[in-house]
This record gives C-alpha cells, structure tokens and sequence, in this order.
C-alpha cells in the first residue's frame, strides 16, 4: 500500500528529527507498520502532506468535546474502518460501543417540568393543564409505581397535544428514561436506555515535582492518576523512583452523551519514562472476561511483590528522599530502602506472605519481617505500632496493613526501613528483579495482539505527532 509507506517515510523522518527523547521512540520502529495500519485508518481520504500539517493542530471538530485544558490533549473518535481483513479482529473490542441516534423528535412537543419540593403527579400535571383523568389513567399505567417516587430536582417531560397528554417521560438518570405512551385508555411503557458514545482521549505530561502535581497539571483526574500509578507501580517506586523530567502518556476512554463529557472510563494504554527506562501497559480482557494490563508483548504488569510498601502520596520527602546510599560514602552499609514518611502512615505487606517476626529488633525498633514463597523474606523497621490483626504466624496478603510507620530504634525521625532479602542476601528493594505474574499464554498470543496492537498504535502515533510538534519548535528556533 503506497499511502503506508509514505506514512512510513513520514515517521521516520520525524523520528530522525527529534535529537534528544528517551529510549522508547527506538521502540516505535518495530511498531511502525502497526501504525502505519492505524494512520490509514484514521485518514482514509487523505493525503500524507495533509497529514503533516495538522499533526500540531487540534482538529475543529474535535475541540467541541475535548474538554481538559493541556496544550497536548486531544480527542479522537474511536470507531474507525480498517481496510486491511486481518486486522478486523481488532475491532471487535467489547469495550468499543456506537451509540444509536435518538429517534426523531420533530413532531413531538416536549415540555420540561422540574419536581418540586413537596410535588406529586397531581402537582405537576394541574401546572401543565392536566386534569385528575390523565392523573389516574397514567398511574394506573404505572405498574412499578415509578411517578410515586419522583424526587425534588428530577425532571418530567411532556408532551401535550391538543389538551391530551399524548407522552410523558421520567428522566430516572442521565443513561435511562422511562416513556408513557399514549394508548387508548391507558399507556404503554417504553423504557429508553442510552449508551454513551466512548471516545479515547490522550493525555500526556512530564513531571516537575511528583507524579501527582505533573498528572494533574495535565488534565489527568485523580481517579486517572491512582490508576496510572497502580498500572505502573510494580515496576516503579513512585515514592522514590521519580525524577524530573519523567514523562507519562496515557490513552483512556470518555463517555459523551449529546456532546458533553459525562464521565470516564478505562485507561487503555499508557507509557511511563521514569528515569531514562520506558515502561508501557495495555489493557486486556481475556476470553474468560478477565481485565489486566500487559506489556506490549503480553507478559503481566503484575509482579508478586510491590515495588513500595508506603503509598507514593504519603512520602514527605520528594527527589532527593533521605536515604542512606552505599555509594555517596556512607560508611556502615545501607541494605535497605528509607520511606521518610509522617508517623502513623501505613506501611504495606509487599508480598503475600506470612508474618515471621514480630517484635523489637535493636536498633530496627518495632519490626516486622514477612516470609514469602521463593525464599524472600522482607522486613519493615522503626514503627510506631503494629496493625494488632497481624502477629507472628498470621498469614497476609499483598497490599494488607502490617503497621504504621514511625521512629521506634534508632532512627532521626519517622521512616520506614524496608528490606529485601532472596535466600538471606540482601537485595536493592528499588532495582531486585521481581517475579511476575503469569504472561498471555501462546495459545491467546494472537487474540491479545488483535485486540491490543490498535491500542498501542494509537497511543504511539500520538508521541509521533507530538515529536512533530517538538520538531517544528526546533525547526522555528
Ligand atoms: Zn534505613
């Protein structure tokens, strides 16, 4: 296909334009093709040139629904039509919805009346010129009793032809109505339930400060930025790991109705740059309708230990985290990992594990130390209590509360101390290679490209345009 190789063309001399960005781009040559794929998809009609020049440009008819302020947000609607057959698999995604249009309106006159304080049907239907007739026929339409229980603040239309009441429909939320349609003496129940239109939105950011601050700086909700952390949060100490200049890229899903953002959902794919290293995530559901996030090439996310055992928000100390380091001249070893963090902060069981230790330890203070599977056992120093559920023996699961971090031992002020140790040796906590959770199995390989690679590709061509944009900068001095 010519239009795929210009497309080609194009990206790689994007790709040799930009002079300094991190590893992954050197990863975009092998996915290429799949972008390519994606951009004719996208730009069916099309010229390559055109192309170029809208890359740094936010399309008209995309600003109307784009809704969070970043400079580098776009919204692109999901549904498009792939030409090539053996890539029609990856349309299928369940998550992926059209919406029906709403029927046409034209000839009925609806009229909108908010519930009131202390209203009732009756209420309602004598301010729209209704009488006791219409009051009774309704209700005994109304089955479920579903105009008894209308609230203050909820919204009844109607539409009134010629003194008849010829339709009223219950708004029950912003997804489902209920309609009464005239019939006779009586009426008819219609329950209309909509779908929301589901768009993916990009977001990318860079970090200056915290994962927090930068996520947010980019439009990213909180809810987004506790997700993007969990995604990654195996592979990264958010607590510790983040430097400056690390940058994020997520794609995930927005539900439209009429036009207007109501709400979101999923985090589709995303990429994290922490320090140089390029981490990046896809969501799969698998046949038996289990949701996790891979890498790319299938192999989990999920690791059976947490990289940190403090939640990153928690951490008082930001890029330079007092931690003794073995490098910069320390002279008694340091074999663990410092967590400055407010006494009282909860401290997390790594691993599922079961509880070996539990007690003053010398200068560790009030520690704990977990046995897990695989001979690793992990220790967490210097509390100030112990969750009282979890004593010598008791069984935890990853994630639980094991105690509180605080400066019982020697220690300057509140920390947690953790260690971890494979077969008795001690391990850097922040770098040990964890084991990790089972991969796609090969059987599925190639249901979980199908239903990914689009994923991944939209959410690279997207750091293509923005390496055009970086591009032309450079070019602009
Ligand atoms: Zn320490």
């Amino acid at each position: 296909m010519q239009f795929t190789n210009q497309v080609f063309t194009l990206s790689k001399q994007l790709f040799k334009k930009a002079k300094s960005f991190p590893k992954v781009h050197l990863a975009l040559a092998g996915t290429l093709t799949a972008v390519s794929v994606f951009v004719a998809a996208m730009l069916p009609s099309q010229d390559v040139e055109a192309t170029r020049n809208q890359v740094q440009l936010i399309k008209p008819a995309e600003t109307a629904a784009t809704v969070a302020p970043a400079a580098r947000v776009e919204t692109v609607e999901k549904v498009v039509k792939l030409p090539a057959v053996d890539t029609q698999e990856a349309l299928s995604t369940p998550d992926l919805v059209s919406v029906p249009d709403t029927p046409a309106e034209q000839a009925i006159n609806w009229q909108e009346f908010k519930v009131r304080s202390g209203d009732n049907l009756t209420k309602i239907f004598k301010r729209a010129g209704l009488n006791a007739r219409d009051v009774y026929q309704v209700s005994q339409s109304d089955k479920e009793k579903l105009l008894t229980r209308i609230r203050p603040g909820q919204i009844l239309e109607l539409a009134i032809n010629a003194g008849e009441l010829e339709r009223l429909r219950l708004v029950k939320n912003k997804l489902e109505s209920v309609e009464f349609i005239h019939n006779g003496d009586s009426y008819d129940l219609n329950t209309i339930e909509r779908t929301p239109e589901i768009k993916t939105h990009f977001v990318s950011g860079d970090i200056q400060n915290s994962l927090y601050l930068g996520a947010q700086r980019a439009g990213l909700s909180d809810k987004k930025i506790m997700e993007l952390a969990q995604i990654f949060g195996w592979d990264i100490d958010f607590a510790l790991d983040i430097r400056k200049g690390d940058q994020f890229r997520v794609l995930y899903e927005e539900k439209y109705l009429d036009g207007k953002k109501i709400g979101e959902g999923n985090i589709l794919a995303a990429e994290f740059t922490n320090n140089g290293d390029t981490f990046a995530a896809v969501r799969y559901t698998d046949s038996t309708g289990d949701t996790n996030y891979f890498t790319p090439d299938g192999r989990s996310m999920r690791k059976a230990f947490l990289r940190s055992p403090v939640d990153f928000r928690r951490i008082s100390s930001g890029f330079k985290p007092q931690r003794h380091h073995p490098v910069l001249g320390i002279k008694r070893p340091h074999r663990g990992t410092d967590y400055a963090a407010k006494t009282g902060t909860p401290i997390k069981a790594s691993g599922d594990g079961k509880v070996i230790w539990r007690g003053t330890k010398g200068g560790y203070g009030r520690t704990v130390i977990l046995q897990h599977g695989g001979n690793i056992t992990t220790l967490y120093a210097h509390m100030s209590k112990y969750n009282s559920k979890v004593t010598s023996g008791t069984r935890v699961k990853q994630g639980q509360t094991i105690g509180y971090v605080g400066m019982s031992g020697t220690a300057t002020g509140p920390h947690l101390h953790y260690e971890f140790r494979v077969n008795g040796v001690h391990k850097n906590p922040m770098t040990v290679k964890l084991p990790v959770a089972q991969p796609i199995p090969k059987k599925q390989l190639a249901r979980f490209k199908a239903q990914t690679s689009q994923l991944v590709a939209e959410l690279q061509m997207k750091a293509i345009e923005q390496l055009a944009e970086i591009g032309s900068d450079n070019n602009n001095g």
